[in-house]
This record gives structure tokens, C-alpha cells and sequence, in this order.
């Protein structure tokens, strides 16, 4: 294995866009903290011994997991080749094949009959898939995408709603040591072109429709749409075939190339067996949520990515794989759903549930319902959620039985302390910790988490670094700021899910992640140290404001304002001021329960704005407080802030195409204007 401290990257002079002052002023105060119970700390999977065998020998530890957690036809020699930075390789020389890791070594070993998902309908129809039917399916799937000639590095679309179908062929595509690019089902024709184009796809897997908000939402006329628009222009069309699954029953149009998946798969052999590909081999292309900009295509590989899935899937989650039932609401078009529905899990022989539908259809408990229903006993979902869920107050969940809940997660954004606390009452019955995860669709898996059982934890904070991962917060010039202080989050040593380029653009690899610190992983987020030495996560680089001199984060401000009573959400933004160079604007939505009290307040604004002066001080006082029904969020549920500095600052609205509801902004702009 070679490690080289030597990087050749060059630092082009000013080509950084995030040249500043990065000391970002720390403003919140929050002092609460839990302690693990007895009882969960001592039948914890995670062990305090971890942090200290990692920081031992980092690389040993590694491989230790790699070997310990999954199955290779070939056994690696090498853990990690750095000698081209930022190009890593992990456990290159090994061989494996991902689906049958996640598939027949589980049925192999006497657990055929285990359910994988306990799979939900919106509709109320439902479905149990064990890890044997699941096998089956998946071997019928190969032999059908081998028929229509995918094979090792073929790029394959995926265009599916939440069923056992998505799961199905994302495992048929790695099965095969081709490549899967997951296209969020609810994108536009748009996208999906530019995506199918970015990869080259030469087949697409898609539904007639699926059920969203009570009705057939049809997914198969956006395909045609793309592939439609070709025009004579631009290069030739790489796709051969769709393959359609029925699941809406909507009519769709028909063309030569589209094939019915259930005819497919009714012909299809049902033995395949699984052969091993290279640990680097890549596994899915993947579009960041295009909260800061243009989506990244990022890609992942095999060995690497799966091993620290499933490591992190383990402990993060506490995983007793023969009793748990094990709860991602993410949707399988985000990072979430990749590594926390599919590969992880399944890697770790898991139990899951699958919904396919809206947390509020076709009534407002119905995540509830269904964590009743399956006795789920780990719940991972994003604050979104969580604040949308306490906009429609605790009578809700409180009509359900969560006492099944005894481990709670939450990933996406900064989860506010007052968000964290509801959470921990009301589903986690004032018992279950919380792991705060801080990842990215780049880091392929969770770098940042508390261990259930061993950390304290901190409403609001990430918290440590798991056992194998650098984490570092530093100031512009690379240099760590201390505790006590703000900065910017970097990674400082290469980790086996990382990242291993943006596909088709090695140069953009390079700009975006590792010309600002030359050895380091720039996440693009800013942070901070407490006291402790724990790690808040403070919101985007991009997002921090400026206001007369001081660096305000905007997840402490939003923090400080759901803090309120009064409200539910937040967003905040910092827009052009002729005083003090940028001024806070906040969007604030009132909660349910509180429309009849807020509405007898003379001035809501001047009312959250001295809220927010209390809490955090005068300097962080929004000097536009704006109530609005809703913000502008990605289909995974993230504020794009960007969208809204665009309103405050009176210009027109940027790139919306990957917002969940595009029409959300007119809505916004109009009722800001209106005051
Ligand atoms: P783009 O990179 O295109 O702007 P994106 O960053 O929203 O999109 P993702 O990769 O889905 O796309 O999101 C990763 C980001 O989500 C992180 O960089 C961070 O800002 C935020 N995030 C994720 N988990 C947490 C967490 N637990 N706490 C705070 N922020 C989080
Ligand atoms: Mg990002």
C-alpha cells in the first residue's frame, strides 16, 4: 500500500469561489445532553474500543471491517493506494460481487426465510419480500438485463417509484458489475434526459406510474418525453430499451423499444449466478440534490462503498438483524436511500419497511400507522419531516403505538435542538437516542454520528466523527480553529466510500472538493467545535451571512426561531444591505395549533425578531420576518436557500429543477410582495 503526503494538485491563485473569512461567529447556546441508558449501553453493538483500534491503525481497522462484514471471491492484499490523489483505491486487488453480498450469502447461511421488507403501498396494499424471494427476483432480473445486453460498466437508468421493483433492479444492475443511475421518480423529462445523457444510458428502467397523495402519478410519458426530445441534434441515442413495470394501471403509450417487465421476467431463466468483479469496479452514478447549484454526478464504487454501509449501518443503527425492523423513509432516488435502504441493510441481512407513497396520504398518520403496524423498531428519517410533523402537533403520532421505536435517526440538514426534543418525546417515547448523521452523496456513507449506547448526545449537534474517519474544522488558511470556534468541515484522510470522481469530469472532481485545502476533502459546509470538541454542523459555506463584520450561520438563527412557539419552520437568508452588508431575512411557517394565537399578535415579525435577539443576540435579529404556507424544498426535503435569497433581493429565481413542487415559488414570491 503506498501513502503519499506529496499532493499534486495545484492551487490555482484565486480560483477558489469560497475565499473568506471563515471564523463563523457562534451564537447559540445549547446545554442539554443524554446520557445512553444502562440498558441499551450494555446490549450496544458499538464499542467504545472502536475509536481506539481505529486511531491505532487506521487502515488496519479498515480492512478488518472490509473482511469481517462482507464476502470477497477474492481477498484484497492492499487496503488503500493514494498515490494519486484525490484518485482513491480501496481493497483493489479483491474481488466481490455486491448483490450477493446483499442477497445470496444471507439465504446461503439458513436466512432465506428472513423478511427484507415488509413493503407498503400507498394505497394500503401490501407486500412481504424474504431475503429467498428477493434473491429469485433479482437472479430473473439479471438474466433479463444480460438478454437486452447489459453487462460490465453499462450504464442503466432507473426511473421507479418506491416498490420491491426499485430495490430489485438496482441490485440486477450491480449483480451484473454494470452501473445504475438512479433518477428521483417525480423529475422531470428534463432531467431524466440530461441524466441519460450524462451517463450514456443504454436502457432505462421505469413504471407506468405510481401512487403519490392519493392518485396515480405516471412516470413512463416523462421517459417518452426524454427520449423523444433528441431531436437531430446532439449525440445518438444510447438507449435501446425501457423496461416498463406495471404498477398504476394508467394507460400509457407503447413504442418497439418498450418491453413489460412482468413479460420479461415471466421468460427470463431464474438461476444466475453471481460472478466477482473488481473491489473499484464502479456501482451507481448519483446527482447531489442541487441545493447549492448545478447537480454533481458522483460516482461510487464496490468494495469501499459497501464496506463502510455496512460498518456504519451496524453500529450507527445498533443492528440486531433477527429482531429489529429497520425503518429509511428515503426515497431510493437520494443518497439516503442508496446506502441506508439498499445497500447497507441488505449487506447487513436487515428487515425493512418500504413505503411508497407521502407521510400524509391518505391521512396525516399514516407514517405512524405504519410504524405501528410493523412494530418498527429504528426509525431514520430527515428534519423536514420531523418539523412538518410538528406543524401538525403531538395528537397525531399520540394516537398510534410507537413503543416498538428504540432507536431514532436523522440525516439531511440540521436537525434544531427543538426539533431534536420533539422527536426524542413523541416517537422516541422520551427513551431513544437520536444519531444526528452528517454525510453527503459524496462521502457515499455516514462520516459524522453519535454511537447509540456510548455517546452522550446534544440536541443539535452531529457530534464526533465515526471510528475510521478524519474529520477536521479549519479556518481558510487549512489550520484547525480549536474548540469554541467555527469554521469549515473538511475530511483529512481518504475513507472507503468516499467519492471517486464526478462522472465524466475529473477536472470538476478536482476544482470542487480539493483545490481550496490541496490534502484535504472540502464538504462545502461550515462548522463548529464546542467546548467538548463536539461538531455542530452550521449550514452551507455558500449560505453563511455576513452581517456588519460577523459570520451568522443560518442553522443556529432558524434553530433560534423554531425554538419559538410559535413556529415550525425557518429559513434564513442573508440579502443586500446598505448598512451592514448583508442583513437576515427569515421565512418563517406558523405551526397548526398556533394559527388562531399568532394571528391575534399585532406583529409576528417584530415578535420573532425579538425572539431571535433574546436567544442569540441583536447582531442575529432578522431584519425581514416573512410568513409564508411554505419553502422551497428538494424532493429530499432540503431548504434551497439559494432560491430564496433570489426572492429577498427582489431578482428573478434560479435553476428550480430539482424542487419537489416548482410552483412553491410563486406562491412565495407572491406573498412576499404582497406585504
Ligand atoms: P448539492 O451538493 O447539489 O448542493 P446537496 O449538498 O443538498 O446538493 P446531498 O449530498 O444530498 O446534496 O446533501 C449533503 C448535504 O446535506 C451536506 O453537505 C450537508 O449540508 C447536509 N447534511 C446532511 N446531513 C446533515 C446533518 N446530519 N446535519 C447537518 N447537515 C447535514
Ligand atoms: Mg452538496
Amino acid at each position: 500500500m503506498s501513502h503519499t503526503a506529496v499532493m499534486p494538485l495545484t492551487r490555482r491563485k484565486g480560483a477558489s469561489s469560497h475565499k473568506m473569512n471563515t471564523q463563523i461567529d457562534n451564537l447559540l447556546h445549547e446545554h442539554r445532553k443524554f446520557p445512553p441508558s444502562e440498558d441499551f449501553a450494555r446490549d450496544a453493538v458499538a464499542t467504545a474500543e472502536l475509536y481506539a483500534e481505529a486511531k491505532a491503525d487506521r487502515l488496519g481497522f479498515w480492512a478488518r471491517q472490509a473482511r469481517e462484514l462482507l464476502d470477497w471471491e477474492t481477498p484484497f492484499t492492499r487496503t488503500l493506494d493514494w498515490s494519486n490523489p484525490p484518485f482513491a483505491k480501496w481493497f483493489e486487488d479483491g474481488r466481490l460481487n455486491v448483490a450477493y453480498n446483499c442477497l445470496d450469502r444471507h439465504v446461503e447461511a439458513g436466512n432465506g426465510d428472513r423478511v427484507a421488507f415488509h413493503w407498503e403501498g400507498e394505497q394500503g396494499d401490501s407486500r412481504t419480500v424474504t431475503y429467498a424471494e428477493l434473491t429469485a427476483e433479482v437472479k430473473r432480473a439479471a438474466n433479463v438485463l444480460s438478454g437486452l445486453g447489459i453487462g460490465e460498466g453499462d450504464r442503466v437508468a432507473i426511473y421507479l417509484p418506491m416498490i420491491p421493483e426499485a430495490v430489485v433492479s438496482m441490485l440486477a444492475v450491480a449483480r451484473l458489475g454494470a452501473v445504475h443511475s438512479v433518477i428521483f421518480g417525480g423529475f422531470s423529462a428534463d432531467s431524466i434526459r440530461s441524466r441519460v445523457d450524462d451517463a450514456s444510458a443504454k436502457l432505462v428502467i421505469t413504471a407506468d406510474g405510481g401512487w403519490r397523495k392519493g392518485k396515480v402519478s405516471a412516470l413512463k410519458p416523462a421517459v417518452d418525453a426524454a427520449l423523444q426530445a433528441r431531436g437531430d441534434l446532439g449525440p445518438q441515442e444510447t438507449v435501446t430499451n425501457v423496461l416498463v413495470v406495471k404498477r398504476g394501471e394508467n394507460e400509457i403509450e407503447w413504442t418497439d423499444r418498450d418491453l413489460w417487465w412482468h413479460d420479461e421476467m415471466a421468460k427470463a431463466e431464474p438461476e444466475h449466478e453471481a460472478q466477482a468483479f473488481g473491489a473499484e469496479n464502479p456501482l451507481f452514478i448519483l446527482y447531489t440534490s442541487g441545493t447549492t447549484g448545478k447537480p454533481k454526478g458522483i460516482l461510487h464504487t464496490s468494495g469501499g462503498y459497501l464496506t463502510q454501509c455496512a460498518f456504519t449501518h451496524k453500529i450507527v443503527f445498533d443492528l440486531k438483524p433477527e429482531s429489529d425492523v429497520y425503518w429509511c423513509t428515503a426515497d431510493v432516488g437520494w443518497v439516503t436511500g442508496h446506502s441506508y435502504v439498499v445497500y447497507g441493510p441488505l449487506a447487513n441481512g436487515a428487515t425493512q419497511v418500504l413505503y411508497e407513497g407521502t407521510p400524509d396520504t391518505p391521512h396525516p398518520g399514516r407514517w405512524w400507522e405504519i410504524i405501528e403496524k410493523y412494530k418498527v423498531t429504528t426509525f431514520y428519517t430527515a428534519p423536514t419531516a420531523i418539523r412538518s410533523f410538528m406543524k401538525l402537533g403531538r395528537k397525531i403520532p399520540k394516537q398510534f403505538d410507537l413503543s416498538s421505536v428504540r432507536l431514532l435517526g436523522s440525516v439531511g440538514e440540521p436537525i434544531n435542538p427543538e426539533a431534536w426534543m420533539w422527536y426524542r418525546k413523541v416517537v422516541g417515547g422520551k427513551a431513544a437516542p437520536i444519531v444526528d448523521t452528517w454525510w453527503q452523496t459524496e462521502t457515499g456513507a455516514i462520516m459524522i454520528s453519535a454511537l447509540p449506547g456510548i455517546t452522550e448526545t446534544k440536541p443539535g449537534s452531529a457530534q464526533v466523527p465515526i471510528p475510521g474517519i478524519s474529520i477536521d474544522v479549519v479556518d481558510d488558511d487549512g489550520q484547525h480553529v480549536g474548540t469554541g470556534n467555527g469554521g469549515l468541515l473538511v475530511v483529512t484522510e481518504p475513507w472507503p466510500s468516499m467519492l471517486r470522481g464526478i462522472w465524466g469530469d475529473p477536472e470538476r472532481f478536482k476544482e470542487t472538493y480539493w483545490e481550496k485545502f490541496g490534502d484535504k476533502y472540502f464538504a462545502g459546509d461550515g462548522a463548529r467545535l464546542d467546548h467538548e470538541g463536539d461538531i455542530w454542523l452550521l449550514g452551507r459555506v455558500d449560505d453563511v451571512m455576513n452581517v456588519s463584520g460577523h459570520r451568522l450561520s443560518t442553522a443556529e438563527i432558524e434553530s433560534a426561531l423554531v425554538a419559538h412557539p410559535f413556529t415550525a419552520e425557518a429559513a434564513v437568508v442573508g440579502a443586500h444591505d446598505e448598512t451592514t452588508g448583508q442583513a437576515v431575512v427569515a421565512f418563517v411557517i406558523i405551526k397548526e395549533s398556533m394559527l388562531e394565537e399568532s394571528a391575534a399578535v399585532d406583529d409576528i415579525a417584530a415578535v420573532l425578531r425579538a425572539h431571535v435577539g433574546e436567544q442569540i443576540g441583536p447582531i442575529a435579529r432578522p431584519r425581514d420576518v416573512f410568513v409564508v404556507n411554505e419553502l422551497p424544498k428538494t424532493r429530499s426535503g432540503k431548504i434551497m436557500r439559494r432560491l430564496l435569497r433570489d426572492v429577498a433581493e427582489g431578482r428573478e429565481v434560479g435553476d428550480t429543477t430539482t424542487l419537489a413542487d416548482t410552483t412553491v415559488m410563486q406562491i412565495i414570491t407572491g406573498q412576499v410582495t404582497a406585504k
